[in-house]
């Protein structure tokens, strides 16, 4: 097994980052299926594969939905972000995110940071000035940027869309792009005004991004195609400073009064936020490792960032030219809820707390990284409990608790020497399917194929009855038999723990090997159970789902579906 474990040349650091979630609300689970569980599991999976490797997020803190949010409750937008990043923060860790920080972009070293990236980007020549126009309500005496203004789209018609994007077509606007615009604040209709405003240049960088797509062999393909089509009608120029008081403000003369676009500040958050872990770990310098030189970033987003990403960051980076490029930007679909949109205003929506209250962590995970990253995943109570009482209680739990039962009862709880030289075929096998699908970052695949070790190894029992066995006399048959299965249930928690951790851990206990080592967990891969090992006490590893709560859960849902 060495060949295929041991690194192919590559460098063995890398950062995962999560997009920043947005401080002026809690996290569903639609956050958690297209973002924060794919990057934790492949943070996870390169920490087990020896990576020195990081998991980086934060609240994103400024822009006009949080201004907005504060003007209307008549609090300052600091307030909000203070309400919001601890329970934001508090839900990532309940859900087993193995975050090395979760940082603010209201930091003062995060500030300093966007102003000198925004002033190289000035000295390079990739930011100019221009005056542009902008709206600006008469009554409310303030110019309207972004989400201080709705509309009509001018694209699809959809009479809700706000001054920065469309939600019903995904197109990203200005402004003055809408069809009959509307003060957000007090719905009068805003006038245009001409103003002066910073602008990138993305439009001189549109080669070196098209090149980073067609030659990165690890873009996924729903990304690559959202790029490729934006692409098709070139990159314009992009307004980076708004006129508001909430942000990071323009650092330089005559930008008094305006700050910095909020997508001009909130990737550079992910450095920051590395700049925040470094000073707690009183080595203030080693973020450096995981931003320059040879180290492989990558970045999980939902569908909905792919532009900003793809163009806004990547243009950043490459213009900067300090920093490493990403290696990939993986983008997760969302989650509809019994087929239909979920829609928060109208608690059309799963909490995440409310899942947690009936069925474990891993359970959630499990069903959200069950579905390809790429599809949307419908969510429904009674698809949530089969999997679970299927996959992971038929499967998995029933697999792992039968063989270490066996243990106990025919070997006095000493795991077997002997076992089948196929066993260990087979999970070397499926090692080499796990990583081919984390290259490609289809962690449904992965998994399926890891569970299919647990159908295996039922399949097993129930066919070569090592009970039998023993009552028959043949002990040694039975002793290889069980001392395979062992072995199963050994390589089981190795692989699973990047997408179950707790159950991962949890097996390793009652395996008798004490707390679970993650960091170049799979190395293990290639030792055995000490000699003459005893395992601990078997206890099963989910409880059941009975059919009574699926109901209630679906009926209690049913009355909030929307007409
Ligand atoms: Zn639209
Ligand atoms: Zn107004």
């Amino acid at each position: 097994m060495r060949e295929f474990l041991r690194a192919k040349g590559l460098p063995r650091r890398a950062i995962v980052t999560a997009a920043l979630p947005y401080a002026n609300g809690r996290l569903h689970v639609g956050h958690l299926r297209s973002t924060y569980i794919p990057a934790d599991a492949f943070k996870r999976y390169l920490k087990a594969r020896g990576y020195d490797v990081l998991y980086i997020c934060g609240t994103d803190e400024h822009g006009t939905p949080i201004a907005v949010q504060a003007d209307k409750e008549g609090v300052s937008p600091k307030d909000i972000a203070d309400r919001y990043h601890p329970i934001i923060h508090q839900q990532l860790k309940t859900v087993g995110c193995d975050l090395d920080v979760f940082s603010r972009t209201t930091l003062p070293h995060h500030y300093t940071l966007t102003q000198q990236v925004f002033l190289k980007l000035l000295e390079k020549g990739f930011i100019y000035e221009k005056e542009y126009e902008e709206l600006f309500c008469t009554k409310c005496q303030r110019a309207l940027p972004d989400r201080y203004v709705n509309g009509t789209c001018p694209h699809c018609g959809y009479p809700y869309a706000r001054g920065d994007a469309c939600d019903n077509c995904g197109s990203f606007l200005k402004p003055t792009d809408l069809i009959d615009p509307r003060c957000a604040l007090c719905g009068s209709t805003p006038e245009v005004r001409r103003t002066k405003h910073w602008f990138f240049r993305l439009s001189s960088i549109e080669n070196e991004i098209r090149a980073w797509i067609a030659k990165n062999d690890r873009l996924p393909e729903n990304v690559r195609n959202f790029a490729e089509g934006w692409l098709k009608s070139g990159l314009r120029d992009w307004c980076i400073t708004r006129n508001m008081q909430w942000g990071v403000p323009v650092p330089i003369r005559g930008a008094e009064g305006k700050v910095l676009y909020v997508w001009f500040d909130a990737p550079i958050g992910y450095v920051s936020a590395t700049i925040d872990w470094a000073q707690q770990q009183s080595d203030p310098d080693a973020w450096r490792n995981y931003w320059t030189g040879d180290v492989e970033i990558y970045h999980f987003i939902g569908k909905d960032n792919i532009y900003p990403h793809v163009f806004f960051w990547l243009g950043i980076v490459i213009a900067y030219g300090e920093w490493t490029l990403p290696r990939s930007i993986v983008a997760g679909e969302f989650v509809t809820l019994h087929g239909r949109r979920m829609q928060k205003s109208i608690g059309w929506i799963i909490e995440i707390e409310d899942v947690l209250k009936n069925f474990p962590v891993d359970s959630l995970r499990y069903f959200l990284l069950s579905i390809a990253l790429h599809r949307d995943l419908d969510f429904t109570w009674t698809e949530l409990a089969h999997r679970h009482n299927e996959d992971l209680v038929s499967n998995l739990g029933n697999f792992v608790h039968r063989t270490l039962v066996l243990i106990k009862r025919y070997f006095n709880g000493t795991i077997p020497e002997d076992y089948e030289p196929e066993t260990l075929e087979r999970i070397k096998q499926v090692a080499k399917e796990v990583e081919e699908a984390m290259n490609r970052f289809e962690f449904h695949r992965a998994l399926h194929t890891i569970l299919n070790l647990s159908t295996y190894g039922n399949q097993l029992l129930s066919q070569r009855e090592p009970w039998r066995l023993i009552k028959e006399g043949l002990k040694e048959e039975a002793a290889c038999v069980i001392g395979s299965c062992a072995r199963l249930v050994r390589a089981l928690a190795i692989l699973l723990y990047p997408f179950l951790p707790n159950t991962a851990k949890q097996i390793w206990s009652q395996l008798g090997l004490g707390n679970l080592p993650e960091q170049n967990l799979w190395a293990l891969l290639e030792e055995d159970f000490p000699p003459q090992h005893t395992i601990g006490k078997p206890i099963p590893l989910f409880p059941k789902i009975p059919e009574d709560l699926i109901q209630r859960l679906e009926a209690e849902l049913a009355k909030k579906r929307p007409e």
